[in-house]
């Protein structure tokens, strides 16, 4: 759903031209919608899985126009412990002020833009989860990784390490028990 009027394309708008009312939405964009709403000035996201839903509104309080939001997304990664390639979901939270060049500042801005105040709502989105991006993701909080003596995915199945010391001419050493006195 959309309020307001919008210049030429949905995702780009000046602020010098936000409506009274201002401007709000909140809707799903694909993937391919990312790629091409976005002016470019910010790095794209890859490996999106499905829609980014991107909720939000943009008002206009004296000088400063204040931009607030929600979304989440889904991207398709790597566990950084056991390799195995996942569905990253994240989400976040957000609330910049911008202000046009020239104005007197009241406070100290987030952003102040030459008029009119172009902004890209998708650069906008991308830029946030960039931000919230890590690059020590798992694929899941209890994910028990590789093991570093035989690489098994320990989720999957257990540690080889004990058997293949087994295997060794010595192992049986190992089984005799030095502790007893007899
Ligand atoms: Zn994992
Ligand atoms: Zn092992």
């Amino acid at each position: 759903m959309f309020h307001g009027d919008i210049v030429s394309h949905r995702w780009e708008l000046t602020l010098q031209d936000l409506p009274e009312g201002g401007y709000s939405w909140d809707t799903l964009i694909s993937p391919r919608e990312m790629h091409e709403a976005s002016a470019g000035g910010v790095e794209a996201i890859d490996g999106l899985v499905g829609d980014v839903a991107w909720k939000g509104s943009l008002v206009h309080k004296g000088q400063v126009y204040r931009l607030t939001g929600q979304w989440h997304a889904c991207v398709r990664r790597s566990c950084c412990r056991c390799l195995r390639v996942f569905d990253w979901h994240v989400a976040g939270d957000l609330e910049r002020d911008f202000q046009l060049d020239g104005m007197e500042p009241s406070e100290r801005m987030d952003d102040v833009l030459e008029p009119p105040g172009y902004i890209n709502l998708v650069d906008i989105l991308c830029e946030e989860i960039w931000l919230s991006w890590r690059s020590d993701v798992v694929c899941r909080e209890d994910c028990a990784g590789l093991c570093s003596g035989c690489g098994v995915d320990l989720n999957a199945s257990s540690c080889r390490c004990e058997k293949m010391d087994d295997d060794h001419p010595f192992a049986i050493l190992r089984r005799l028990d030095f502790g007893k006195d007899d």
